[in-house]
C-alpha cells in the first residue's frame, strides 16, 4: 500500500561512516597488580579494524580538496585492512576503489574487498607490502584515472588518529593513561595518537611495537630497518621500542582468546605481549594498547591452525 501524499517521519539513524571510531577500551589481565592494561578494541569499527579511521579521513580530505572526483578511482597499496576500509567507504559513498595487495594476504581479506566491489591487483607475495607499494606507484602515474591515496605518506592518516583515537583514549581513561603501546605499519596510529597524547600530557610514555626482524612476519606491522620507511614515520617520537617475535604474538593471541574471551588478530597479540612487558618493568600505571583487528580476519591462516 502506498501513501502518496504524506511525508514519512524518518527514523534518526547515522550513516555507516559516522559509526567509525568510539571503540571500547577492554580490560586485560595484568602480570602486575599495580598496573592496569586496557586494550582499544578496534575490531568494533564497522570495517573491522583500526584502518577505518585512516580511510575515512583520507577519503574526506581528498574529496574536500578536489583531488578525488567521481570520475577517478581511489588507488592504494595495502596489506588488507586499509583495503577493506577503502572498499567499504567507497561503496557507501559511491566511489570506485582499486587496491594492490600482496598475493599471500589472507583469503578472507581478498574476499571481503571483492564483496564490496573493489578491484584487486595482486602483487608478488615474496615482495610483501613493499612490492605492493611499488606496483601502486607505477599505476598511479596515470593521474587522469587514479587518485593515489598513498596511506604511507598521506597526512590524513596521521590526522585521523590525532583527532579521534587519542581524544577517545584520553576521555575513556579520564586523562590517567601513563603508557601508550602501539604497533607500526604505516605508523599513522602511533604518529597521530602519540603526538596528541603527548600534547595532552607530556609525561605519557609512547611504546612502539615492531617485529623483531625482517623474518618475523606479523601482518600489518613493519620492521622499519628493513622496509620502505613511510614518509609519515618519525623514529624519534616513541620513548621506547619493543621488538616482538611472531611466536610471542601468536602466544598472546591464543591466550587472550582462551583466558579472556577476546578473539584478536596477530598484531593485537604483539601489542598485548609488549603491554605485558611494560607492566612488568614499571611500578604502577595505566597502559593502553591498540588492538588493531579481530581474530576472524585470520581464520584461514596459521594463527588458528
Ligand atoms: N595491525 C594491523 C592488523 C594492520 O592492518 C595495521 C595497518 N597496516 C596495523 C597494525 C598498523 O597500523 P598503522 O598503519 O596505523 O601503523
Amino acid at each position: 500500500m502506498k501513501v502518496a501524499t504524506k511525508e514519512i517521519q524518518r527514523v534518526e539513524a547515522p550513516p555507516l561512516i559516522d559509526r567509525i571510531g568510539n571503540t571500547p577500551l577492554m580490560p586485560l589481565k595484568s602480570p602486575n597488580p599495580q598496573v592496569q592494561i586496557l586494550g582499544k578494541a578496534e575490531w568494533f569499527n564497522p570495517g573491522g579494524s583500526v584502518k577505518d579511521r585512516a580511510a575515512k579521513f583520507i577519503f574526506e580530505s581528498a574529496i574536500a580538496s578536489g583531488q578525488l572526483t567521481r570520475d577517478k578511482i581511489l588507488l592504494d597499496a595495502t596489506s588488507g585492512n586499509t583495503g577493506i576500509a577503502y572498499a567499504m567507504i567507497g561503496a557507501a559513498l559511491g566511489y570506485r576503489v582499486a587496491l594492490v595487495i600482496p598475493a599471500n594476504v589472507s583469503d578472507e581479506r581478498k574476499k571481503i574487498v571483492r564483496a564490496y566491489g573493489a578491484e584487486l591487483i595482486l602483487s608478488d607475495p615474496l615482495e610483501g607490502s613493499d612490492g605492493a607499494i611499488l606496483v601502486a606507484r607505477d599505476m598511479a602515474r596515470d593521474a587522469q584515472k587514479y587518485f593515489y591515496a598513498d596511506q604511507y605518506n598521506n597526512p590524513a592518516n596521521v590526522d585521523a588518529h590525532y583527532r579521534t583515537t587519542a581524544p577517545e583514549i584520553w576521555a575513556a581513561t579520564r586523562g590517567t593513561i601513563t603508557h601508550f603501546v602501539c604497533g607500526v605499519g604505516t605508523s599513522g596510529t602511533l604518529m597521530g595518537a602519540g603526538k596528541r597524547l603527548r600534547e595532552l600530557n607530556r609525561e605519557i610514555k609512547l611504546i612502539e611495537v615492531q617485529p623483531a626482524d625482517e623474518l618475523q612476519i606479523i601482518e600489518g606491522l613493519k620492521h622499519m630497518e628493513s622496509a620502505i620507511v613511510p614518509g609519515i614515520y618519525r623514529a624519534e617520537l616513541a620513548d621506547k621500542q619493543i621488538a616482538i617475535e611472531t611466536e610471542a604474538a601468536y602466544r598472546e593471541a591464543h591466550r587472550v582468546a582462551r583466558e579472556e574471551g577476546l578473539f584478536v588478530g596477530l598484531s593485537a597479540g604483539a601489542a598485548i605481549a609488549a603491554a605485558r612487558k611494560i607492566a612488568q618493568e614499571i611500578d604502577a600505571g595505566i597502559v593502553v594498547a591498540i588492538l588493531p583487528d579481530g581474530g576472524d580476519r585470520y581464520l584461514s591462516t596459521a594463527l588458528w591452525a
